[in-house]
């Protein structure tokens, strides 16, 4: 099967026909419309064999992830997903590993309404990048930057779970299929994400765990924040293994969750939990802003967590900052 046969049977109709795409796969540029009134919300995100995922993950969940990283991030913005573009780095043309993949992306492509406009089909180690398109009405979408003191952090769902089975699959140990699918098949809260415009004054994705998350929020707003640690939500394997070791690394520094983090001035708290019963998803206070800097991470106690070692970082240097 040639590289051009291979795109025209998987790729080129992926996801539901979009009035905006003028022009979609199969020329040099895909050609979009963007709505008067909207800005683009792009990202790009990369998923490599052996870094990302392991190379005998379902191909499946492999096309499922990568875009639902990318859909996170639109999530964390605010932006309703538009069109995707996908560049795949194949080491062979495995037709029922592509026809995999392609099930995975398409399903939940459609289940957000995005359409694949374009991409690149190339042969080296198995590496997936998909960029993701979305639209934002303009002046709304929900920065890093906006949190204010006196703002409670909300995160939704569950936390350090994916982190929990990653732990496991390393150790040769068996996870439970629920809990394996918080790794491989994450679902992005891009309805919440939407929702939240006009409510929340800042949000991120979480990829890299909770405490450097947040602290990026932190950063880029210029203030701190307090977490309570028993406030954070926990599925009860998670709640048992902190409460066994005191070990707070799962919910506050492992990867993967692809839950959203957002602060919300007092005035909107009411907001989010209608939201919480709205979308039958758990919207958890877990702190709140203040003005001084640093992330306190408060014991039920009273008494100080120092920050476990930050979420994963594809070049570590020696200065851990201090966030
Ligand atoms: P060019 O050489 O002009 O870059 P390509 O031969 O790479 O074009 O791709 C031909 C068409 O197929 C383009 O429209 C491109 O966007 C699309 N395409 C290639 N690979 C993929 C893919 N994996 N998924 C979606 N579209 C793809
Ligand atoms: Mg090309």
């Amino acid at each position: 099967m040639s590289e051009f046969d291979l795109i025209g049977r998987y790729f080129a109709a992926l996801g539901p026909e979009r009035p905006d795409v003028a022009l979609g796969v199969g020329d040099d540029c895909a050609l979009l419309e963007i709505p008067a009134g909207q800005a683009l919300a792009v990202s790009i995100d990369t998923l490599s064999a052996g870094v990302h995922f392991f190379p005998d993950c379902d191909p499946e969940h492999i096309g499922h992830k990568s875009l639902a990283v990318g859909l996170s991030d639109l999530a964390a913005m605010g932006a309703e997903p538009a069109w995707a573009t996908l560049a795949l780095t194949l080491p062979a043309a495995d037709e029922d590993w592509i026809r995999a993949f392609a099930t995975g992306f398409e399903r939940l492509a459609s289940a957000h309404g995005m359409r694949l406009v374009g991409g690149d089909t190339t042969r080296g180690p198995l590496s997936v990048a998909v960029q993701v398109h979305g639209l934002v009405p303009t002046g709304t979408a929900i920065r890093r930057s906006g949190a204010r003191p006196g703002d409670a952090v909300f995160v939704s769902g569950t936390l350090g779970d994916a982190g929990l089975a990653l732990r496991r699959m390393l150790a040769g140990e068996s996870v439970a299929p629920e809990l394996r699918r918080r790794l491989e098949c994450p679902e992005p809260r891009v309805e919440l994400g939407q929702r939240l415009r006009g409510v929340a004054s800042a949000m991120i994705d979480l990829s890299d765990g909770l405490a450097g998350d947040l602290g990026h929020i932190l950063r880029a707003s210029a203030v701190g924040a307090v977490l309570e640690l028993d406030r954070l939500p926990l599925a009860p394997q998670l709640a048992e293994l902190v409460a066994a070791t005191d070990d707070w690394s799962l919910p506050l520094a492992s990867g993967d969750d692809y839950e959203l983090c957002f602060c919300v001035p007092p005035a909107h708290i009411p907001n989010v939990e209608r939201l919480a019963e709205a979308l039958a998803l758990p919207l958890t206070r877990v702190g709140w802003i203040r003005a001084s800097a640093g992330l306190d991470l408060r014991r039920p106690d009273g008494g100080r967590l120092t920050r476990p070692a930050r979420g994963y970082d594809h070049f570590p240097v020696a200065d851990d900052r201090a966030d």
